[in-house]
């Protein structure tokens, strides 16, 4: 039994290596019927999701464990519309838009109230700060809890305790049930490349390795996101690749669509952006490395990214971890490169984490910042106690320091040859 489902609770479910963020919804509510309800039928789980690709991922997955799972999208089959209205879905997906207090389906799911078991919120941690913003709706959701008498369920990858505590504050929960674990990403290396002395982070200096790993490899070349926060600097960056590759730049005939490289913002037209997700989302994309904003964003499931290059920082430690999360998400082994250039705006949270703190373990010092109240932190005080290898390794060396960040590389005793 799981006596915290009954009472109001917050749950921040993380994460597993292997990333099955998507599943937590349904593992969870899995956990809920078979061990709560084993012989009562049908409950109604409904979940409210900020992201379209995610609700569409969860049912396909819930279907395939034999849950009656549907998502109140504009071209819902007019079978499980109609299952819906009768009560018989056991879970029901909806974005922010659909659910918000006085829409028509909230108006269809209070007929069947008695049946709805749990409330949950997925991405809960942008509840707050997309309310806030452009999804007004989202915010306005957190009233659904009046309606209906079932806890509330919070799931999230990434959270730090300012967001804990802004989304404590806007469900109207005191005391949440907190399940959680710090949200490492062991298969991925943390790379920072300090500059020292009168150096400069230079687009062309820095970043001509990527052209020449493109210009050798092709297709072959690993996946890559070079992160940046603003269009222009994608559009700088993506021009530099762009003209140093020249003719490379293509496989087969010079068409846009047969470019390795390519840019994504929001401003480059929905065509265009989907286009490349497509493109990436196969094993053999044309699309071999994406230079991006944070309009590139989540929800996009692209399991074999193997590196994430952020140049500059992201507006907060919480975005910067989640942008490198988009590595290595098929356990493989992945590497996430910042170049600490500082690009004005706010970004001074992450820069402020990283001051001071050059001569640490990088995984380290950000792990700790998402520490949340009764989190387990044995693997914090485990990562003191690595002893380096002291043996004549190959580059590929795979002692826990050398696969952890280029700090802990750097202090590591092995030599490293070729
Ligand atoms: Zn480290
Ligand atoms: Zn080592
Ligand atoms: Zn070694």
């Amino acid at each position: 039994m799981i006596p915290y489902f009954f009472s109001r609770c917050y749950f921040s479910y993380k994460q597993h290596p292997i990333y099955p963020s998507s599943l937590t919804v349904t593992i969870s509510i899995n956990i809920y019927f078979t061990q709560i309800h084993p012989n009562t039928s049908p409950h109604i789980a409904l979940v409210v999701s900020p992201l379209r690709s995610l609700m569409m991922d969860q049912v396909m997955r819930c279907q395939q464990m034999g849950i009656k799972a549907t998502a109140l999208l504009p071209e819902i089959a007019p079978d499980d519309a109609q299952a819906v209205k009768a009560g018989e879905m056991s879970v029901i997906f909806g974005s922010p838009e659909s659910l918000v207090p006085g829409s028509s389906w909230l108006k269809v799911l209070k007929n069947h109230e008695h049946k709805i078991c749990l409330l949950a919120y997925d991405e809960v941690h942008c509840l707050k700060s997309w309310g806030d913003d452009f999804r007004p709706d989202y915010l306005e959701t957190v009233d659904i809890q009046s309606m209906f008498r079932a806890p509330t369920l919070g799931l999230t990858a990434t959270m730090d305790m300012e967001v804990y505590e802004e989304t404590k504050k806007v469900l109207h929960i005191d005391n949440p049930h907190i399940v959680s674990a710090l949200p490492d990403r062991p298969n991925i290396f943390l790379d920072i490349v300090h500059k020292h002395g009168k150096q400069k982070y230079d687009v062309e200096l820095d970043l001509q390795w990527i052209v020449d790993g493109l210009k050798e490899k092709q297709l072959e070349y690993p996946k890559t996101l070079i992160f940046t926060k603003f269009c222009t600097t994608v559009n700088d960056i993506f021009e530099f690749i762009l003209d140093e590759l020249g003719d490379a730049a293509f496989v087969g005939t010079k068409s846009p669509e047969n470019r390795i490289l390519s840019k994504y913002t929001g401003r480059i037209g929905k065509q265009h952006q989907t286009f490349n997700i497509e493109c990436m989302k196969k094993p053999n994309s044309t699309v071999r490395a994406l230079v991006c904003t944070i309009a590139f964003g989540m929800g996009v499931e692209i399991p074999d990214i193997k590196q994430v290059i952020h140049w500059g920082g992201s507006k907060s430690v919480l975005g910067h971890w989640q942008e490198i999360g988009r590595a290595g998400r098929d356990g493989g082994e992945a590497r996430a490169i910042w170049y600490p250039k500082s690009t004005g705006g706010k970004d001074s949270e992450l820069f402020g984490l990283l001051k001071g703190n050059e001569k640490l373990c990088v995984r380290k010092t950000i792990l700790e910042h998402f520490l949340l109240p009764g989190m387990d932190n044995t693997s914090l005080q485990d990562m003191d106690t690595r002893v380096p290898c002291a043996q004549k390794c190959t580059q590929q060396c795979q002692c826990q320091l050398c696969k952890c960040c280029s700090h802990c590389a750097n202090v590591c005793g092995c030599n490293k040859v070729d």
